[in-house]
């Protein structure tokens, strides 16, 4: 997923701004953070590491990254592994100075790249996928970074946001589908703007959403001015649905649609679709709880807290490893007995991927008292993996893309299972902005269809072996 920032103030400490910001983000990544930013003589200085923005940062560390431009970045990895060297921003050497990069998203031609850059003698530090879009940058550079950037993004296949800054610019760039999000901010007093994955950042620094960047096109914010231009107008929009079942916080706002309000009309429209006669309505908290909430409004079945979360664990889909997913259930919820004792229990989840987190919830209720369990997905089968930046598993290891719904509930041991369907989730986000209904979202982990196409059979082999 990652989250990525970027900011152009007035004497506004762009470091601490940046700080702030990725925090706000931080739910879209946890494996590493870094910072970077332009110092008074134009120096540039960074820090990054392994871990939690706030286990990377702390107030010696900002304070020795001065300066009114800053871009940052929190990481989880899909190309390259979870390692410090894969750490962002990337900086990018230019002959007429340094740049400073922050990508969210994935390519899915990078073998092809690759093997243009090691023609033309390039030597690799990393191993992700954002490496490879700098050292395009740099072979094509001809002086003017805004020209090159319209010419380098044509060759990128996949999904790529970025944040990109020079001595005395912050520039946004995204993929013609605009697979990934990116929005544009002003700073409070109009003293700057920013940059963000998601809004819930600019909340944060006060600062007042302006826009989405439009798919297919560059921004080159300065101190007083933004300038945008379109280099690839032609594509349709593909956004990523998953962004509002489960990614975003859901107090961002995407396209001008709560995150929020989207998810609870899931949880409306899942109960009409999925009825359920039950007790209870409980969360997987926390991000199935606005789709529960709105099950429970739609039903008139109590809404309650039937799951207590560890807030200090990370999310287990995101944790790298199987190992740390299997510790992480057990970590992360623990059942409350008084309230699920004797009974009827609906749960609602924004997805279920491999499965073995939802059988262990619901043997967990079971354990707990819970008389029935009514499992319920604010989202569809998942039954095809994402190549735009999401680590999901493959193929054979999504339940949903082997098992039919009744074999789902059966191996997870609940009494029934309902899917939202790919419409109500269209309805649920009021559709499309340009009335396509569908048309203008990624879903090709519901049903297999790529925008932007998918990567070689080698390329993935490479992939999933370094991870
Ligand atoms: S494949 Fe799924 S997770 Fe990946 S971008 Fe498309 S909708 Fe999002």
């Amino acid at each position: 997923m990652c989250g990525i920032l970027g900011i152009i103030g007035q004497n506004c400490e762009a470091s601490k701004l940046a700080y702030f910001g990725l925090y706000a983000q931080q739910h879209r990544g946890q494996e590493s953070a870094g910072i970077a930013v332009v110092a008074e003589k134009g120096e540039i200085h960074y820090h990054k590491g392994m871990g939690l923005v706030s286990q990377v940062f702390n107030e010696n560390i900002i304070r020795g990254l001065p300066g009114n431009l800053a871009v940052g970045h929190v990481r989880y990895s899909t190309t390259g592994a979870s390692q410090i060297k894969n750490a962002q921003p990337v900086l990018v050497e230019l002959p007429d100075g340094a740049l400073l990069l922050a990508h969210n998203g994935n390519l899915v031609n990078t073998l092809e790249l690759r093997g243009e850059l090691e023609s033309a003698g390039v030597a690799w530090r990393m191993s992700s996928d954002t490496e490879i879009i700098g050292c395009l940058i740099a072979k094509y550079y001809n002086g003017d970074l805004a020209d090159t950037l319209v010419r380098v993004a044509p060759k990128l296949q996949g999904a790529f946001s970025l944040v990109l800054m020079t001595r005395d610019k912050i520039l946004g760039l995204r993929d013609p589908h605009g697979i990934r999000p990116l929005c544009l901010g002003q700073l409070p007093d109009k003293s700057g703007f920013v940059l963000a994955s998601e809004s819930c950042a600019l909340d944060i620094l006060g600062a007042k959403l302006l826009r989405e960047v439009d798919k297919g096109s560059l921004v080159i914010l300065e101190k007083d001015r933004v300038r945008s231009l379109v280099y690839d107008g032609t594509k349709p929009g593909a956004l990523c649905v998953f962004e509002y079942i489960y990614f975003a916080r859901p107090d961002s706002y995407i396209e001008g649609h709560n995150v929020y309000k989207v998810r609870e009309k899931m949880g409306k429209l899942l109960f009409q679709e999925h009825p359920a006669d039950a007790d209870i309505v409980i969360p997987v908290p926390d991000s199935g709880i606005p789709a529960a909430v709105g099950f429970a409004r739609a039903s008139g079945i109590p809404y309650e807290e039937g799951l207590i979360k560890n807030r200090y664990v990370g999310r287990t889909f995101i944790n790298p490893s199987q190992v740390m997913r299997e510790i992480g259930v057990r970590l992360k919820l623990n059942p409350l007995r008084e309230v699920l004792a004797g009974k009827r229990v609906v749960i609602l989840d924004d997805s279920i991927v491999r499965g073995t987190t939802s059988a262990k919830l619901v043997r967990l209720l079971r354990d707990s008292g819970a008389r029935e369990v009514h499992f319920r997905v604010s989202a569809p089968p998942s039954i095809s993996p994402c190549y735009y930046g999401i680590d999901t598993p493959v193929k054979s290891q999504l339940i949903a893309a082997n098992n039919s719904a009744a074999e789902i509930c059966r191996k997870l041991g609940a009494d029934t299972l309902g899917y939202l369907s790919i419409e109500a989730v269209h309805e649920a986000i009021a559709a499309s902005a340009d009335g396509s209904n569908g048309k203008c979202f990624c879903q090709g982990c519901f049903d297999g269809v790529y925008p932007a196409g998918i990567p070689s059979g080698e390329e993935l082999g490479l992939v999933y072996k370094e991870r």
